[in-house]
């Protein structure tokens, strides 16, 4: 089985992706001439402006924006695209807060309130334990659950599976964690860190911009304090992704600026790994305004993070949200990485998604080999690949002709 390994920074991308995207980009001619200006800062490594990811979003021709997304994947992967084997682990549904777009939060006298206690949540683990090496747990804000209760968690569980990686807490959990525990951000994380937690996952970031959070969730974390926790986050050594809910209020203006706020801390921390785009799967009772994001539009987003976001390795296609058919597709307009092998998640099937839960790494391999690319195995935080070798498939049956 062919291995590799690489720095975290890096997350695997090749180094000299710079002059293989140049390379590729080939000449103006075979692009449209209203992206003249795009193509020239791509192959200069100069960062997109504003104007230029509004025109991506606007540009006519959604295919020519998702094959210069592609280039960029290329030159960064080849023709990888990663993925690994978790679990999701959602560890309470209580909630001091009510955002207006969720759907898993509940009050804790709500008759399907729960909040897992430590042993319930290690037996929940340990069903999955030999299959996977990364626990994603995120949750409600519990009203007394403070810093102790996930340290005593995490060591509980880092004691029992020290093969699984743990990434969990959002920051808007961190953020709660400092509240109930009188401690600051940094503090709560460095003593996370201690105990355990390997790196956070990207969730909570909705759209940075405070006058959307106002209206889609008040009283989270500002646009300020999610970028705070993150730096803080990778100024102790940690690793984070980041993500962007989008569909619900926002403009295309502020999906792009939203990109460029975590572009910028990129460019100071350098601790982001994964961008993860996901639309907002609206229903009759939160945000009625919203509507369900069209499969172009997802692609769309995806191709657009993909070149703005070009310090930031890895985008994935999140097929809890956005199911596996148009992830697939994502792996062909610049997404190179798609969420695992899961098992186990609520918080988007509460909120509507029918994303299969039972996926075993060749079924996942499948989707990625189907999309034209070759299936590589990763750790939770890009630092180690392995080829993944699928079991031979059998061949589809054909259907007998009606004689
Ligand atoms: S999104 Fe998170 S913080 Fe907001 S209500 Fe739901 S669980 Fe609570």
């Amino acid at each position: 089985m062919q291995a590799w390994t690489s720095e975290g920074h890096r997350a695997g991308a090749n180094q000299d992706w710079q002059d293989l995207l140049s390379a590729s980009l080939g000449i103006d001619g075979d692009w449209s001439p209203m992206l003249s200006s795009i193509l020239e800062r791509l192959r200069r490594g100069v960062a997109l402006s504003l104007s230029d990811g509004v025109q991506l979003f606007n540009h006519p021709d959604l295919h020519e924006v998702g094959r210069l997304a592609n280039c960029v994947r290329t030159a960064k992967f080849g023709n990888h695209a990663f993925f690994n084997s978790n679990v999701h682990i959602n560890q309470t549904n209580i909630c001091v807060l009510a955002c207006r777009f969720c759907a898993f939060r509940r009050g804790p006298k709500a008759e399907d309130a729960y909040a897992m206690d430590i042993d319930t949540y290690l037996n929940d683990l340990e069903q999955y334990a030999p299959f996977v090496d990364e626990v994603h747990s995120v949750g409600g804000l519990h009203p007394k659950w403070g810093v102790e209760h996930y340290e005593s968690l995490f060591q509980a569980c880092k004691e029992k599976f020290p093969h699984i990686a743990i990434k969990a807490l959002t920051a808007v959990e961190i953020k709660h964690l400092g509240q109930l525990s009188n401690l600051p951000t940094l503090d709560v994380l460095v003593r996370l860190h201690h105990a355990g937690l390997h790196s956070l996952p990207g969730g909570g970031a909705e759209i940075l911009d405070d006058e959307v959070r106002a209206i889609i969730c008040n009283g989270k974390e500002s646009s300020e304090e999610y970028l705070r926790i993150h730096g803080e986050a990778h100024s102790i050594g940690m690793h984070s992704n980041c993500t962007m809910l989008f569909g619900t209020i926002e403009s295309i203006e502020q999906r792009v600026k939203h990109m460029i706020s975590l572009r910028s801390l990129q460019e100071q921390t350098g601790g982001f790994q994964c961008f993860v785009p996901y639309p907002f799967l609206p229903d009759d009772s939160r945000l009625p305004q919203a509507q369900l994001a069209t499969g172009t539009e997802i692609l769309r987003t995806i191709a657009v993070s993909r070149l703005m976001l070009t310090n930031i390795p890895h985008i994935k296609a999140y097929r809890m949200n956005i199911g596996d058919h148009v992830a697939e597709l994502a792996l062909q307009y610049g997404a190179d990485d798609i969420d695992g092998t899961v098992q186990k998640e609520s918080i988007m099937h509460l909120a509507g998604s029918n994303a299969p839960l039972d996926h075993d790494r060749a079924r996942l391999a499948r989707i990625i080999e189907d999309a034209g690319c070759i299936a590589v195995q990763r750790n939770t935080t890009y630092e180690s690949f392995s080829l993944f070798e699928a079991p031979t498939i059998k061949p589809r049956r054909s259907l007998k002709m009606a004689q």
